[in-house]
């Protein structure tokens, strides 16, 4: 593989310069962390899921009409995406209490809410992504209200969508991430959807049993994360090209390589 512009490298994925003006690669790697990265490991063959499962959901997503910086999917491990300017909020949408909103204010994992909650933080992780309110988005200029409008009613539209989808394989969907991103055209932009959407960044609980098949297996110790991703990749329809072995080769190989 030729060497590429690194342009950053976040927790578990790697962005290079892609091969045309206002493209990225997207790199999905292995590696996982927790509580702001104090906690740190690695989920064998995880990169190889989320790439394929952030494909997946992205696709489904643009059929319905949800802009995204998706393009394709180039490997296993790798996707083309258009370039963006995050919105330096990460955008929680929720259907179930659980994580840092049972914690916060003592509502009982597994408690359903009586209806989806949208909550925004501060992407900072000096600061460990604070909780903030619309009013902090406006006041300090994060994004505008037009910009804030567009991206709840996405995210309304894209958890309405993938409880359906997560239902329909048996899954609950509890809660998830988004990120999004602004599009630049001249002087304008536009708001689309960014990142990746994978068992990483969900609450995915099996309907029948409430087991995890999320992040939620690591970040809790409750081992079998690597099984976890694949059943849900496995529901999904979804399985990665190679076998295991493959898997673990491919990252191993791009580590000998100095990333
Ligand atoms: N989440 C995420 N990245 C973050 C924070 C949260 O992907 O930096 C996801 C997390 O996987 C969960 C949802 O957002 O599905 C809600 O997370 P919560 O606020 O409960 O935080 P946590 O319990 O993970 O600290």
């Amino acid at each position: 593989m030729s060497r590429r512009r690194q342009i950053y490298e976040g927790k578990a994925k790697i962005l290079y310069e892609g091969p045309e003006p206002g493209t990225l690669i997207q790199y999905f790697k292995d590696d996982a962390t927790a509580f702001n990265a104090e906690k740190k490991g690695t989920i064998s063959g995880k990169g190889v899921i989320n790439n394929r499962v952030s494909e997946h959901i992205f696709t489904l997503l643009g059929n319905i009409g949800i802009p995204s910086h998706f393009i394709r999917r180039l490997n296993m491990r790798e996707q083309l995406v258009k370039q963006v300017e995050i919105v330096p909020i990460e955008v929680i949408v929720r259907n179930v209490a659980a994580g840092s909103l049972s914690k916060r204010l003592g509502i009982e994992e597994g408690t359903p809410l009586p209806h989806t909650l949208l909550e925004y933080c501060y992407k900072d992780d000096s600061l460990g992504d604070p909780l903030v309110a619309e009013e902090h988005i406006a006041c300090f200029g994060w994004a505008t209200q037009d910009e804030m409008q567009d991206i709840s009613a996405m995210a309304i539209r894209i958890n309405d969508f993938m409880a359906g989808l997560f239902a329909g394989i048996g899954i609950k969907l509890v809660d998830f991430k988004l990120e999004f991103g602004r599009l630049f055209d001249g002087d304008f932009s536009r708001i689309i959807l960014a990142d990746e959407i994978s068992p990483d960044g969900c609450r995915l609980w099996d309907m029948e049993t409430n087991e995890k098949l999320d992040k939620d297996r690591f970040r809790r110790d409750l081992g079998g994360e690597a099984e976890a991703y694949q059943e849900v990749a496995r529901r999904l329809g979804l399985f990665p090209e190679g076998g295991p072995s493959e898997v673990h080769d491919l990252d191993s190989e791009r580590k000998k390589r100095g990333k």
